[in-house]
């Protein structure tokens, strides 16, 4: 099975009619359109791209969808100041799916510092229970930096003590392919207060 196939029967497995969901990095919309349809007509979808193409692309694609959508045309690492305050801790799933925009320009790629900020803020507003599932793609220069410094910072999150809020996860990846895509699914866990 393709990691894309795996990412999307774990979304659909948590994420349940109704929910709100981000999509941290909307490129053509497909990931968007799966959570759409996970959420459903009472559901709501925030996006988040640099580039208008994407937006353009992503509006198109979920036209017809019935739930409610906000996309911006905004880097995810402005999260924070961006999506309705009163859904802080809410927020039941986020999609990172790495890289470039798929046919559009390859100078235009996620980074490492912003990257990491998004998901430090993004693991504030999931619910508990919540999800964040995050594709890597070390196959170029900046995706393989990316995927060092975010599986370390991941393993230096979940153990630093007083890192808030608490998470488990888990990395899938091709055995010695260290060039092939990697999926990461995060949970937010309730935190221990011992
Ligand atoms: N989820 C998309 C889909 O289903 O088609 C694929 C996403 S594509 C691999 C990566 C996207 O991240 C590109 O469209 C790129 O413009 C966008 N991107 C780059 N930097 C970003 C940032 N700081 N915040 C949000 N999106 C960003």
């Amino acid at each position: 099975m393709r990691l894309t196939d795996l990412a999307h029967n774990w979304l659909k497995q948590n994420i349940h009619p109704g929910d709100i969901v981000v999509d941290a990095t909307l490129g053509n919309g497909h990931d968007a359109l799966f959570l759409a349809n996970c959420v459903g007509s009472k559901g709501k979808i925030f996006g988040f791209d640099v580039q208008q193409q994407a937006i353009d692309e992503s509006q198109l694609r979920l036209l017809d969808c019935g739930c409610e959508k906000a996309f911006f045309l905004l880097g995810h690492q402005h999260l924070d100041t961006t999506l309705p305050p009163e859904l802080k801790g809410k927020v039941k799933a986020f999609t990172f799916n790495l890289g470039w925009l798929p046919g559009g320009d390859k100078n235009i790629t996620t980074q490492v510092t912003t990257t990491i900020d998004a998901l430090s803020q993004a693991l504030a507003w999931l619910s508990t229970n919540g999800i964040i599932s995050l594709m890597l793609y070390p196959g170029h220069t900046e995706g393989a930096q990316e995927k060092e410094e975010i599986l370390s910072w991941l393993a230096h999150a979940q153990t630093t003590k007083n890192m808030s809020p608490a998470f488990v996860y888990q990395k899938i990846e091709v055995p010695d392919r260290p060039l092939s895509p990697v999926l990461v699914q995060l949970k937010k866990t309730v935190k221990l207060t011992h």
